[in-house]
């Protein structure tokens, strides 16, 4: 395995893939890498031929307040596990690299990145859309995975590469979970050992919503008042959105119809880090 960090070795690397006949899998991600991240590159190493994965930390997509500077970082880990699951090559650029001047050009995919996330974090995604955009025509023609754990952003990136004709196939992969139902992420290592206890709350959240939508509620409304209402009713938890949407297009929905695919998403501050997560279901 391989590591570079200059955007004419990564491209060089893939071009030269591809001229001889290999398919690229592509995993973006922030690094400080877990279980989640290792998902996407097993299943890309199994379904190509090379498999790169880009770790960096974006500035673009975080807001002026946000957690930049002490965004968790560690190459050295992140390389290992990068081996251990079938990587073939990492694409870790400096920021001079990926922006040498200042960016004048950017990304917004409009209605999916406004709502939820959109309106708690305004220029997030438009962050996430330049970087992917970058990203994607910097590696070229592949498959990129990237995770239902970031549902919101997982639709924007479907859009983008559509909108856009990129000659990228986007793959979305499950949600990887510790064992009482926390959603994997690099933040959780802000979680204090009473915050950790409480975060499995918006899995639970989720799973009731599920089952009464299982069990014949029709409408989103009361639902998502239920998921809110368990997220609420924890003490360390500060419930930011409940929302039960369409799960192709992430439209709000009113009352819920048999065969429909539905998302239900939820975010809450709980201590330092910003928690998400999401359930998908199929309406009986
Ligand atoms: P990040 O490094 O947090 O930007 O995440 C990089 C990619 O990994 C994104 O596509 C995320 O959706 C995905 N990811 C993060 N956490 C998980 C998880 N727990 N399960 C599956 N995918 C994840």
């Amino acid at each position: 395995m391989d590591v570079v960090d200059t955007i004419v070795a990564f491209r060089s690397r893939l071009d030269d893939a591809r001229h001889h006949g290999r398919h690229v899998g592509l995993v973006p991600t922030m690094g400080y890498l877990h279980e989640g991240h290792v998902s996407h590159m097993r299943r890309s190493a199994t379904e190509n031929d090379l498999t790169a994965v880009t770790i960096f930390v974006n500035p673009l997509q975080f807001g002026a307040n946000e957690d930049l500077a002490s965004y968790p970082r560690d190459l050295g880990r992140d390389a290992k596990l990068c081996e251990g699951a079938g990587v073939d090559l990492i694409f870790a650029p400096p920021v001079e690299e990926m922006y040498p001047e200042p960016m004048l050009t950017t990304v917004s995919v409009d209605e999916v990145s406004q709502r939820m996330e959109g309106r708690a974090r305004p220029t997030h995604f438009a962050g996430v859309a330049t970087v992917v955009s970058k990203l994607f025509n910097i590696a070229g023609p592949c498959r990129a995975y990237f995770g239902e754990k970031d549902y919101q952003q997982l639709a924007v990136v479907r859009k983008l590469a559509r909108d856009l004709s990129f000659p990228v196939e986007v793959i979305g992969g499950p949600t990887v979970r510790e064992l009482d139902g926390l959603a994997m992420s690099s933040r959780n290592v802000y979680l204090t050992g009473d915050e950790r206890a409480a975060a499995p709350v918006l899995h639970r959240a989720l799973q009731a919503g599920v089952a009464s939508i299982l069990s014949g509620e029709r409408s989103a409304a009361a639902v998502a008042e239920l998921v809110a209402g368990i997220i609420a009713a924890e003490p360390l938890a500060e419930l930011d959105y409940a929302e039960v949407v369409d799960a192709d297009t992430l439209a709000p929905l009113d009352r819920l119809h048999t065969g429909q695919e539905v998302r239900l998403l939820a975010a809450a501050q709980l201590g330092r880090p910003r928690l998400l997560d999401n359930l998908g279901v199929r309406v009986r």
